[in-house]
């Protein structure tokens, strides 16, 4: 699956790159102009506008009109709809930033790259071939992880499911 994703959803679009989705984010394309981009690539619409979901779907693009307030409630929402699982698995992630996969790197490669005491605390390093980003699983990983437990709870709850505990994912 790959989404092409319109303005109001810019946060959903990182979100979705991280678990590992190609995810174009089109901030300032006009309805049209994203129907062809979504249509020539085989994307699925990602929206929040009731008129523009309808046009797509008129039109033979798929749409989603993704619901919920919050970007926890808006993932849980759409890994309801399209059963997307809400695990980051970072060897298959993209850079949240440019959509660009990102692999892993060496130590050595990110010398200079990094804070010094990231450098030394940290010995998993990726990179991001498009934009130079470097990632690692710093603080902002149990955030992460947070996040997406939130939103599978909410999933679980939605499906009367038991509720999951509440660990997190031990990387
Ligand atoms: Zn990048």
């Amino acid at each position: 699956m790959n989404f092409a994703v319109d303005g109001m959803l810019g946060k959903l679009a990182r979100w979705l790159r991280m678990l590992g989705y190609d995810t174009k984010y089109f901030n300032n394309m006009d309805d049209d102009g994203i129907l062809k981009a979504a249509s020539e690539d085989g994307r699925i619409i990602l929206t929040r506008d009731y008129q523009f979901y309808r046009k797509a779907n008129v039109q033979g693009v798929r749409a989603i009109l993704v619901e919920g307030e919050t970007h926890i409630e808006r993932l849980a929402n759409l890994s309801m709809q399209l059963n997307i699982s809400l695990e980051i698995n970072i060897d298959e992630s993209r850079c949240p930033k440019c959509n660009t996969r990102i692999r892993r790197a060496s130590k050595e490669e990110v010398t200079g790259r990094v804070p010094e005491t990231t450098y030394k605390i940290y010995n998993e390093f990726w990179v991001c071939p498009g934009c130079g980003q470097v990632y690692w699983k710093g603080s902002h990983w149990r955030k992460i992880n947070n996040t997406l437990n939130q939103a599978r709870q909410i999933v679980a709850g939605k499906k009367g499911l038991p509720k999951l505990s509440q660990q997190s994912s031990g990387q």
